[in-house]
């Protein structure tokens, strides 16, 4: 029988089509902000699912007529809050297609062209990023997952250094691994950790520098009392500074131990991609394991990351669920092997397409010109008297202050509030070396020149119009 589509369905996925070209060709005229608070949605969302259906074209008509003010403009040019990408537009078209092909992405045999696009992914980050051609991949939600595996791959290798076989043993009476993080290192590793059974209060965590990066002397003088081969956790890329931990200086001692180094390069690990910004990352190519967002700077639509271990039979092992197996030849690549997930999208997919259509050139243009912009940003934003850009701007993430002494918090709070009501740029808000921060990340696929100087305008208005009120 031919399943053929309704009427009703045709309109429904006609108009969604349509409505979300316009909602992304009129992004820029929006305010940036939600115009509802989360009680109001939930009044007018949380009913009781009524008994009777209702037309299909019906339900997408009213659910995007009834979502519009309250959504934040996250792929807008003038988006800067947290690090969230801008979810590509063609990486968007690609990403219908993944839902109207309905395909289970966990099976290689059941859905090889789905295998195939995303094996080039895979192929292409590590290529992009200079890492070990051999690395075992999984294609997951992002670098929280990501982070996950990387510690779970590492636990699988380093107990089994040990002679101890925790897939099958467990971890209660295995020999302990230490484990060191920095101190201002992202929540996502921390969860993960605890995740992993490793434990939140058995972690060590490190001393930091101003930018956040893990102080390497005294931790080298940590690492000569370890007495069994440790797991340390860096990061490529602090949330607030945008710093790099000191890879090459401290990767050749973890590994001098037997231990294994995880990195944490959720949206700075991109700019190993880009041979002149690539030297701020030195050595991270040494590590055995990464977490890295597709998601963020990529700016594939949510969710997509990446976990890539350089010993791929550790990866397997500690995600198959078909039990510890090794394939022994490439045409064995198994989806589910290297992921968490069973069953899941083909979130790879709009990855592919993105790519495709950036070409290396495009993706480090991409990268290097949110480089160029956020020192741009942070040198005219510093020139203002009383802004103050606490960080050194090595990425794409700027960290601002205003005013002083005891009134600074208020002031920047002030600022923030001033800026986001406004509603033409969204920074968002932090907390830095006990400061709170305006916060402002430069990744959205849209972001040029002239949104940056739209940035900069709104911001020191605002403060000028904070100034005038208060002092
Ligand atoms: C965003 C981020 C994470 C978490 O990634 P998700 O994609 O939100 O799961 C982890 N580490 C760093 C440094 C990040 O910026």
């Amino acid at each position: 029988m031919h399943q053929g589509l309704t009427e009703d369905e045709i309109k429904a996925m006609t108009l969604a089509s349509e409505k979300a070209i316009s909602y992304r060709q009129n992004i820029s005229r929006r305010s940036v902000t939600a115009k509802i608070s989360i009680d109001e949605a939930v009044k007018r969302f949380r009913n009781p699912l009524p008994d009777q259906g209702m037309n299909g074209h019906e339900v997408i008509a009213d659910m995007i007529r009834e979502a519009d003010d309250g959504l934040t403009q996250m792929s807008s040019g003038n988006y800067y809050g947290y690090v969230l990408g801008g979810s590509h537009p063609i990486g968007v078209a690609a990403d219908m297609m993944v839902s109207a092909w309905g395909q289970n992405a966990g099976s290689a045999l059941e859905t090889p062209a789905i295998s195939g696009l995303e094996r080039a992914v895979c192929d292409w980050v590590i290529d992009l990023l200079d890492l070990p051609k051999e690395s075992g991949a999984g294609i997951v939600t992002g670098a929280t997952v990501a982070n996950a595996e990387g510690i779970l791959a590492a636990r699988h290798q380093l107990l089994k250094q040990q002679q101890w076989d925790v897939e099958q043993d467990g971890l209660f009476g295995a020999p302990e691994i230490p484990v060191f993080i920095g101190d201002a290192a992202h929540s996502a590793p921390f969860a993960a950790l605890r995740y992993a059974g490793f434990g939140a209060g058995r972690l060590q965590r490190l001393k930091v520098d101003q930018e956040g990066r893990i102080e390497v002397q005294p931790f080298l003088r940590i690492l000569e009392k370890c007495e069994a081969p440790p797991l340390v956790i860096l990061q490529a890329g602090q949330i607030n500074s945008g710093a790099f931990d000191y890879f090459a200086q401290i990767i050749p001692a973890v590994h001098a131990l037997g231990g294994w180094v995880h990195i944490d390069g959720a949206f700075g690990l991109w700019l190993a991609a880009v041979p002149e910004l690539a030297t701020r990352l030195e050595g991270v190519h040494e590590a055995d394991s990464w977490a890295i967002d597709l998601h963020k700077w990529l700016n594939a639509p949510y969710d997509a990351g990446l976990a890539i271990v350089r010993n791929r039979s550790a990866l397997v092992a500690s995600m198959s669920a078909r039990g510890a197996y090794l394939p022994d030849t490439s045409s064995q690549w198994e989806p589910s092997d290297s992921t968490i997930e069973l069953s899941r999208r083909a979130r790879g997919v709009p990855s592919y397409a993105i790519m495709r259509h950036l070409g290396r050139s495009g993706v480090r243009e991409l990268i290097a010109r949110h480089c160029r912009l956020a020192k741009q940003i942070a040198g005219e934003l510093a020139a203002e008297p009383g802004l103050h850009v606490l960080n050194e701007v090595v990425a794409n993430q700027v960290a601002l202050t205003c005013g002083e002494g005891e009134e600074r918090n208020s002031l920047t709070n002030r600022v923030l509030d001033e800026v986001q009501k406004r509603g033409i740029v969204y920074p968002s808000h932090g907390e830095w070396h006990g400061h709170m921060i305006i916060r402002i990340s430069v990744i959205c696929y849209a972001t040029t020149d002239q949104h940056a100087q739209t940035l900069v305008d709104e911001i020191i208005q605002a403060w000028r119009l904070v100034q005038k009120h208060c002092c």
